[in-house]
């Protein structure tokens, strides 16, 4: 049933200032809300227990792209359709540009926000593989200062994150990828659009004289945070891609991960879709 309505509030701070002068001011009171698409889904159920909102859509310092030699940095309330409009992302960033154009539909990716969706911290979201895998950090801001954070150390649990009650996620950074690396991402669903992730499998990497130089590996869906599979890169780096290197890299990620079983698979299932897209993304990396 719908939430009643009345029983809300929302303010919309004139600048950024104030805003993270309201969340200073009583750390938990009010609640960022950015594009709303994963927050009205609770109101809708009248399950959106919080009451006190703090619309930041309208903040400019948390929006737009800054590009340097080294990376590109997005605000977080970057929609998905922004994500895939972009030049360089488009060009350097391919699997955060799939992510985006395989979240939600036309209006979820018009109005959600890539900050929204790490914030969110779901584990079935479809940006963090992307995210993990380009080695992404993200800025926390309150009153008391700026943060960058390593995407990696950001989810602690499930939906539990190291954000502390005062702050913004203000931007994501993303150093600027190899110019010849691969990249290779795959959202598995019950649909091929509008459904939500079973695993979700990102992964990147370069190839120097027949030689893994470089390999990240990333996995959502399949525990209570996105994950980074390190023991499976590690197998794999500096080798070369012979058929026992590739064995050996599926039987080390079947111990690395130990998937869920909930509402929307299996984790059966969830690890023989894993290792299927490892062994595919590794085929594929060696006739590239
Ligand atoms: C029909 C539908 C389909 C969807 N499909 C997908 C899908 O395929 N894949 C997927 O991953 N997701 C999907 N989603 C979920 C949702 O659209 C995304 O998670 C989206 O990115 C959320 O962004 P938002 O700006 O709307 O977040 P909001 O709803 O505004 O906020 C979400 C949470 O993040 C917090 N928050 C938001 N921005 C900030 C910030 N800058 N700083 C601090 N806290 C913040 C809010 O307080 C809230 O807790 C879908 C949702 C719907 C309704």
């Amino acid at each position: 049933m719908r939430a009643y309505i009345p029983a809300y509030r929302m303010v919309s701070p004139a600048s950024l200032p104030d805003a993270l002068g309201l969340l200073g001011g009583e750390p938990g009171f009010w609640q960022p809300f950015a594009g709303g698409t994963d927050l009205m889904v609770l109101l809708e159920a009248g399950k959106l227990m919080h009451k006190n909102y703090l619309n930041i859509w309208n903040l400019a310092e948390l929006r737009g792209f800054e590009v340097s030699d080294k990376d590109v940095s997005l605000g977080a309330l970057t929609t998905y359709t922004e994500v895939q409009a972009h030049p360089i992302l488009r060009a350097e960033f391919p699997m955060l540009c799939q992510a985006a154009s395989e979240t939600g539909g036309l209006a979820i990716q018009n109005r959600g926000t890539l900050g929204g969706n790490i914030v969110n911290a779901s584990p079935a979201a479809d940006s963090p593989p992307a995210l993990l895998a380009y080695n992404a950090e993200v800025e926390l801001l309150s009153v008391r200062g700026s943060r960058w954070v390593p995407y990696e150390t950001f989810h602690l649990g499930y939906k539990e994150t190291v954000m502390q009650p005062d702050e913004l996620l203000a931007r994501i950074r993303l150093p600027r990828p190899w110019p010849d690396a691969v990249h290779y991402y795959r959202k598995v669903g019950t649909r091929k659009a509008q459904a939500i992730s079973k695993i979700c499998f990102a992964a990147t990497a370069r190839i120097n004289e027949g030689m893994i130089e470089m390999i990240r590996i990333a996995l959502g869906s399949i525990a209570p945070v996105p994950l980074r599979c390190g023991k499976t890169e590690e197998v794999l780096q500096g080798k070369r891609l012979e058929d026992s290197t590739i064995a050996q890299a599926l039987e080390v990620l079947s111990r690395e991960i130990v998937p869920i079983d909930d509402i929307r698979s299996t984790k059966d299932y969830r690890l023989k879709v894993s290792l299927n897209v490892l062994e595919n993304f590794l085929r594929q990396l060696r006739s590239a």
